[in-house]
């Protein structure tokens, strides 16, 4: 098997300790070893890569994706294009992932059961680029709540699938895993962009919950959980939800019993929406500052930054990302989302980056291997022409981002030649 060797890096291995000069060595799918720069452990590559002290740092991971959303503006975006042309969408999705260092995506859902199942497997195939997918399905919902846009006199289909009590909620999931979704989406609680069941409220039922757990475990997949309301996050972590999405409202008992379930569950604050809402980034399509106001945004936005950073400091296993592919947020933008969590939840550069690398590996890979730069670990890296800790915002420059591996592939080599210093230089 081909060895290539990094060398000379300026390593930032996920795990949060300060970046060290290494080099690593990779072999196959994997990181072989990684070991003080010129100290000649790593003899004997086919290739050298002179990372010159750049910074190399573990691939990132998106830990809410959709990535059949392009420019969306409303749900309309989502319902009426065909289910052909959302593939191509979904595929340039993950393309413009994996060309921002995204070498993972952790699935939410998709505006089509099987866009995510089907770009997944051509990934894995190696016919099209693009990340690590872990694939969303549809949002699973009730009657009334978010995702159920019909009335009686006005019967529409909506983006979610919608399900009453649980033998439906059973059927559902089973249909999931047959259609071959990794992560199965529950709808728990309400959203601000559904007045009848804004996000304190909380729609679906706990019997609801429970059996779309077992049922999706019983087939080896994993559940998350829209979920803004206290008791709807509250019987997430008591049904054994994997991950929970967005979690703004909170109490003392859920912070505890969520702290309690930290081994167990990653928690995913998908802040941009309400960011770019609530701060004119949204404002071209209608949805001003002014509108984010009468919608809640500011509101939601301070108990969002109440409870993460108590998570936070619990300790809670935070990722980053989620809704992007909004008209206000393109795919492979989601690194905006280190800036983020330093404003708002009071994180460090290198510990919103951990989010980003090592706590996104761990939702993909719950055994461990991913997100980390270790002997042993799967290889996605990217080496970023600058220093990352002092500007995450280097992240979001594609010509910063020299190297992108994931699985020990090349996805992108834009390193240049070393300098040579002329023989005869006068
Ligand atoms: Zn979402």
């Amino acid at each position: 098997m081909a060895r290539t060797l990094i060398a000379n890096a300026s390593v930032f291995d996920g795990t949060g300790k300060a970046p060290f000069a290494g080099d690593v060595l990779v072999e196959g799918h994997r990181i072989v070893s990684v070991s003080a720069a010129g100290s000649g452990g790593a003899s004997g590559a086919d290739r050298t890569i002179d990372a010159a002290g750049r910074f190399l740092m573990p691939g990132m991971t998106e830990g809410h994706g959709h990535l059949s959303f392009e420019n969306v503006t409303a749900t309309e975006n989502l319902i009426t294009p065909t289910p052909e042309a959302q593939v191509f969408t979904a595929a340039r999705g993950a393309r413009a992932l994996i060309d921002a260092g995204f070498t993972s995506v952790y699935g939410a859902s998709e505006a089509k059961l099987r866009l995510a199942a089907a770009v997944r497997d051509e990934v894995n195939a190696g016919r099209i680029p693009g990340p690590r997918i872990r694939a969303g399905g549809l949002e699973i919902s009730v009657t009334g709540a978010m995702g159920d846009e019909s009335r009686d006199h006005n019967p529409r289909v909506g983006p979610s699938t919608l399900v009453d009590g649980p033998e439906e909620m059973r059927k559902a999931v089973r249909w999931h895993c047959r259609e071959g979704i990794d992560n199965i989406k529950l709808d728990v609680s309400g959203d601000p962009f559904y007045p009848s069941t804004p996000g304190h409220t909380t729609p679906m039922a706990y019997e609801e919950i429970e059996m779309a757990v077992r049922t999706a475990h019983a087939y080896g997949r994993k559940v998350n959980a829209h979920t803004r309301s206290i008791q709807g996050s509250k019987d997430c972590i008591r049904a054994g939800v994997d991950g929970l999405f967005h979690c703004e409202f909170s109490d003392e008992e859920l912070l505890d019993m969520m702290e309690a379930a930290k081994d167990r569950i990653v928690v995913v604050p998908t802040i941009d929406l309400f960011h770019q809402m609530a701060s004119g980034g949204a404002a071209q399509w209608g949805i001003t500052a002014e509108v984010a106001g009468w919608m809640g945004i500011p509101a939601l936005i301070e108990e969002s930054v109440k409870t993460h950073t108590a998570l936070r400091q619990r300790g809670v296993r935070h990722l980053i990302g989620g809704d992007y592919g909004f008209a206000w947020s393109a795919q492979g933008t989601q690194a905006r989302d280190i800036g983020h969590f330093m404003h708002y939840y009071g994180y460090s550069a290198a510990e919103a980056l951990v989010c980003a690398t090592a706590n996104g590996g761990r939702a993909m890979r719950p055994e461990g291997e991913l997100g980390t730069i270790a002997a042993g670990q799967l290889a996605d890296m990217v080496l970023v022409d600058g220093d990352v800790l002092a500007d995450p915002a280097l992240l979001l420059d594609p010509s910063k981002l020299l190297l992108i591996v994931k699985d020990g592939a090349l996805h992108k080599d834009a390193v240049p030649a070393p300098t040579r210093t002329p023989e005869y230089a006068q």
